[in-house]
């Protein structure tokens, strides 16, 4: 009786559980594949340095374009680092980034690329070696690299992971705190963490309206970070009180839709040049 009452319960799946289930798994699949079949591919956005006045930065983002349609890294990305594929994936962006980035990058040494990093790629014990090893065949220094981290990497952080950190670091290479102000460690772990940049989350950026009573936040986070030697970059600029608000506060680098969409390669050189006009036309009025 038992038995046929289990059989009873699985007969209940219901049928849209079962189609979100074959639809995991189709996207699972499809994802190993998409590796080989070459269908993750890198857009780049930039980042400006109001100092300079020009494109300091580039930042590599993934893109899946399925035969159907484009699979966002929200979804993917999460589904990546669960199955593990992350490992794969993540190196394949750095290589192709490196790439196609290796001529801009090597015109200028203060010119870097910046990639995002998973906690998961962390826990590989050679890691850092994997990415300097590819730097070196890419003829991309070790300096001109920027890793992007969330908050919850260091969450539980171990001597292995922050020792792949402190490899890279040794190199030149430059570790970013991505999302910041999202997770859960306070300005006050800052100074403990093995960190160079600081990325000021969107969410943040986007209270920039006049009069937001909650901006003074901003501002503590940006000078803690300077008064810890710590650069700050904003992301998710999107327009120009968001870039004269966050310059006034002297963050050192900015980004975002206002400057440039992410863009493949192909279209480097011109959101490059889009993004510096953007730029240019802020610091005229
Ligand atoms: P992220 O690293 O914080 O990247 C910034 C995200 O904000 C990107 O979304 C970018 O397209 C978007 N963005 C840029 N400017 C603006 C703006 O002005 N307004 C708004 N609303 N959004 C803006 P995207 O490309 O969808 O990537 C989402 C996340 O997926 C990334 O967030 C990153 O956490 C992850 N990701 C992307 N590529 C990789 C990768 O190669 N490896 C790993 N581990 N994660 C990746
Ligand atoms: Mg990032
Ligand atoms: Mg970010
Ligand atoms: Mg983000």
């Amino acid at each position: 009786a038992a038995k046929a009452a289990g059989k009873n319960r699985f007969l209940r799946f219901h049928p849209d559980m079962m189609a979100a289930l074959v639809q995991r798994t189709d996207m699972e699949s499809g994802l190993q594949f998409a590796l080989q079949g070459g269908e993750i591919t890198v857009d780049f956005q930039p980042i400006v340095s109001h100092r300079s006045g020009q494109v300091v930065q580039f930042e590599a983002l993934a893109r899946w374009d399925r035969g159907a349609g484009r699979v966002p890294p929200s979804d993917f990305i999460p589904l990546a680092e669960r199955t593990g594929l992350i490992r794969d994936i993540g190196l394949e962006v750095m290589s192709q980034a490196m790439a196609q980035l290796a001529d801009w990058l090597g015109e200028d040494p203060q010119r870097s690329l910046a990639v995002n990093v998973s906690g998961v790629q962390l826990q590989e014990h050679d890691f850092a070696a994997k990415v300097l090893g590819l730097a070196e065949t890419r003829g991309v220094a070790a300096r001109q690299l920027v890793l992007e981290v969330t908050e919850s990497v260091f969450f539980h952080a171990d001597c292995d992971l922050i020792r792949q950190l402190s490899t890279l670091r040794d190199a030149g290479a430059r570790v970013a705190l991505d999302d910041f102000g999202t997770g859960y460690s306070s300005l006050g772990r800052l100074q403990d963490l093995p960190v160079d940049t600081v990325k000021i989350d969107k969410t943040f950026v986007s209270m920039v309206r006049t009069g937001s009573e909650r901006l003074p936040i901003l501002s503590s986070m940006i000078n803690m970070a300077h008064s810890l030697g710590l650069t700050v970059t904003a992301e998710g600029i999107e327009t120009a009180s968001q870039a004269d608000y966050l310059t006034a506060l002297d963050c050192d680098a900015l980004q975002g839709y206002l400057f440039s969409l992410p863009e493949p390669a192909a279209r480097l050189e011109k959101a490059l040049r889009r993004a510096e006009e953007v730029l240019g036309a802020l610091q005229q009025r």
